[in-house]
């Protein structure tokens, strides 16, 4: 049922299934940090998911590291699904690369650029358009090499002016990039379709509702990029869209405003923020023509290679869930992406009431759930409290009135439920199947 790994590694398998709260390296803290304005940041470093370096660097602690790991699985898998291969591009980048598609001086205010020790000027990368059609050039030679697609998860470097809203933006962020290439602009067209598509299903797995909009091709292509906007007052970007139909653009680059009529259906646009969680490029030869990456077609002559690039923030994801997903006492994770799939506590601590939930603890790891048991010698209010915050959609706790039996409640919902043993573990399938 488990990973050879697992059974290899028995520790790691404990840890990967259960924790207790007692053992935790964060503690949750009473009040929201100072200095930070956004709501992903206060919530996130409140309940110790991350821990701020400096602004817009985070640490992520094991509970925060765990959501972005299952936010991660989640956009790999559906990068696995589309037939694309995972590598893994280093960070730091030589000047000469870049000064020949002109972008070291282009993105100079925001790559971080720096000599090193033998005078060699060099630099963290933004994004990865250059090392990946630089590398493409040792395997891409035929038609026959094409089409193929790469991506990596991998930490980005952005001197970003406006780094005030957590893990939205970050000047270090992990970034789910993918490379596709191909012989015709048909051929990239119909991939990039397929893309779309499969970012569709990632962000419904996230249960974050994007909209697909046309925005600017930035320093890519003079003709639209499409980002996946998620509707939030927390958003940076504008957004002008149609109630009726799929219509949507970027307010940058829109000619049409709020309370104006859709071109595609006469019906009102509306004009609300945004915060983008994804962006899908056409570079067609751009790249291929500065760097000379060409393939040979049937009849022996060289062409360049069209080329596509598609992004996704893990990091910013995560954040955005927190802007959507949250209430008054804390964050409320869709169950794809929770940490733990319970949190489980006794009340008080009669000694009948702390057997019972053992008991959960320890058939949790054989029926494969992950709890966090909060074993802590707290009182009731506290564990209630930091329950909230910590936003675990489903709570099983005993108290005086639980008699042998559990109280199960959902996050997201004020109801309770008295139930047995064994129907905690029914509970716990049918939540999360
Ligand atoms: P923005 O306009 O918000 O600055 P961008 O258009 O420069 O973003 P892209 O280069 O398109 O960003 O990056 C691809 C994806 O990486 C974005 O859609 C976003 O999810 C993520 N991302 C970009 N910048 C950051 C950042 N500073 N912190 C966290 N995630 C980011
Ligand atoms: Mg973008």
């Amino acid at each position: 049922m488990y990973p050879a790994f697992l059974k290899v590694f028995p520790a790691f398998f404990k840890t990967f299934f259960k924790m207790k709260l007692s053992a935790l390296f964060t503690k949750t803290k009473h009040n929201p940090p100072q200095g930070e304005v956004s709501i992903n940041a206060k919530l996130l470093e409140q309940a110790g998911y991350i821990s701020k370096m400096m602004a817009g660097v985070y640490a992520y602690m094991p509970l925060g590291l765990r959501v972005l790991k299952k936010v991660s699985a989640i956009i790999r898998e559906e990068m696995d699904a589309l037939g694309a291969q995972e590598i893994y591009l280093s960070a730091l980048q030589p000047k000469a690369l870049w000064e020949v598609t002109g972008r070291w001086n282009e993105l100079s205010e925001i790559m971080y650029q720096f000599t090193d020790r033998s005078d060699q000027e060099v630099g963290l990368a933004t994004t990865h358009e250059e090392p990946i059609t630089e590398i493409a050039k040792h395997y891409i030679s035929s038609y026959k090499d094409l089409p193929l697609a790469v991506y990596q998860i991998q930490d980005k470097f952005r001197d970003e002016p406006r780094a005030k809203s957590g893990l939205i933006r970050g000047r270090e962020f992990s970034m789910k990039d993918l490379y596709s290439f191909h012989t015709t602009g048909n051929d990239l067209d119909s991939f990039y379709l397929l893309v779309a598509n499969a970012y569709k299903k990632i962000f419904q797995r996230l249960c974050l509702p994007v909209r697909m909009i046309e925005a600017s091709g930035g320093t890519f292509t003079k003709s639209y990029s499409h980002e996946f906007q998620v509707i939030a007052d927390a958003g940076e970007d504008k957004l002008i869209y149609c109630t009726n139909c799929d219509y949507a653009q970027n307010a940058e680059i829109s000619r049409y405003k709020d309370g104006g009529h859709c071109p595609h259906c006469e019906k009102t646009l509306t004009e609300s923020r945004g915060i983008e969680v994804g962006n899908i490029f056409k570079l067609g030869t751009k790249f291929s023509d500065a760097l000379g990456l060409h393939y040979t077609d049937s009849d022996g002559v060289a062409r360049p290679v069209h080329m596509a690039s598609y992004g996704i923030g893990p990091g910013r994801v995560m954040g955005t869930i927190v802007e959507v997903s949250h209430d008054e006492r804390g964050i409320i994770w869709p169950k794809s992406v929770t940490p733990f799939h319970a949190y489980i506590a006794s009340l008080g601590n009669d000694p009948g009431m702390i057997e019972c939930i053992k008991k959960v603890y320890t058939k949790s790891q054989s029926a494969g759930y992950e709890v966090l048991y909060d074993d802590r010698n707290v009182s009731p209010g506290v564990k209630l409290r930091d329950a909230d915050l910590l936003g675990i959609p489903l709570r099983i706790v005993t108290g005086t009135k639980s008699e042998g039996k559990y109280e199960i409640s959902e996050r997201s919902m004020s109801t309770k439920k008295i139930v047995t043993e064994k129907e905690v573990f029914t509970t716990l399938s049918s939540f999360y199947s």
